[in-house]
């Protein structure tokens, strides 16, 4: 247990953490859908990936579902904040849903940009993973123009039709690191690439990933509250392994191992940004319990991001 453990127990906690403006706008949007319409509120996939999130939404009247065939005709439906393809907001329009889009400005802005470079011929690759709902919401943008390059491999491989009109995007959530691997090989491979005037990878994960390389420093073990599919918490346990700290992803405190924390002095935490603020207040109690002697925040930055709600739940 950790009372084994040698001196200075400390707990780092990695500023800024949990939340970011488009999961705090989503699951607004789902609270004032409830508020407004009352239950059933149907949301297509899970508003943010978060576990606990999805059980207190769920509690209040919430119904998530995969797909539309899933959602009875009228009844009040959310996008989530991962995106849809214009497939999936057809098909809602033909059915007559009255669909509240809480699909985060920063994917709807990756979008944007799929239109336009495939407006102008291009070929798109899109770095980002496969299977996960914002890369199959972006693809479906311009089906069979636009790739998938999942890795440096990946990037090695990728043919396009015409090399001197090719361009870029980047799943918003992806380790800034590994995307500098991915986009030296396709510009090496394609020297005519071009890509979006500012970065996709969002200001909430580059930020929650330089904070923590800061904090993995001076620390022995990470844990980083999140769930499993959420594709930015994971992101982070992965930038601190490449960094040769252990890290562990946990969805709440109760699935902390002890003989993780053995032998430690330092432990740094962190939140995915789909990841309550209260997560992290429970924890870092947890370890106060067991002998934590010392809280402090490493702060790399400041966030004062905020996102108006969609239209339909800002009027009154
Ligand atoms: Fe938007 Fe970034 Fe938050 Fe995703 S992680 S919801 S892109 S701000």
């Amino acid at each position: 247990e950790w009372a084994a453990a040698t001196t200075a127990r400390q707990v780092v906690l990695a500023a800024p953490r949990s939340f970011c403006a488009g999961v705090e706008r989503a699951i607004s949007v789902v609270e004032q859908a409830l508020d407004r319409h009352g239950p059933p509120v149907y949301v297509r996939k899970q508003i943010v990936h978060n576990l606990h999130v999805i059980a207190d939404l769920q509690r209040r009247g919430a119904v998530f579902v995969d797909e539309l065939t899933e959602i009875p005709d009228g009844a009040t439906t959310v996008f989530s904040a991962h995106g849809v393809a214009p497939a999936v907001r057809q098909t809602a329009a033909d059915r007559g849903l009255p669909v509240i889009d809480a699909t985060c400005p920063l994917v709807t802005k990756v979008h944007s940009e799929a239109r336009r470079f495939v407006g102008r011929g291009n070929t798109v690759l899109l770095i980002g993973h496969a299977g996960h709902e914002e890369t199959e919401g972006t693809l479906g943008e311009a089906p069979g123009r636009i790739a998938l390059v999942e890795s440096v491999r990946d990037a090695e491989r990728i043919e396009v039709a015409d090399p001197d009109r090719v361009s870029y995007l980047v799943q918003t959530t992806l380790a800034v690191d590994e995307v500098a691997g991915v986009l030296d090989v396709l510009r090496r491979r394609f020297p005519a690439l071009t890509g979006p005037a500012s970065d996709d990878i969002c200001y909430a994960t580059t930020n929650r990933q330089a904070a923590l390389r800061e904090v993995a420093a001076v620390a022995d073990v990470v844990l980083v509250l999140g769930s499993a599919n959420s594709s930015n918490s994971r992101r982070l346990v992965e930038v601190t392994e490449r960094g040769g700290t252990p890290a562990y992803l946990v969805d709440d405190v109760e699935q902390v191992d002890l003989r993780w924390l053995a032998g430690v002095r330092t432990i740094g935490v962190t939140a995915g940004a789909s990841a309550p603020p209260w997560l992290v207040d429970q924890t870092v109690a947890a370890l106060a319990g067991l002998g934590a002697d010392a809280v402090r925040e490493h702060t790399t930055r400041t966030e004062d991001v905020h996102f108006t709600l969609p239209k339909e739940i800002r009027t009154p």
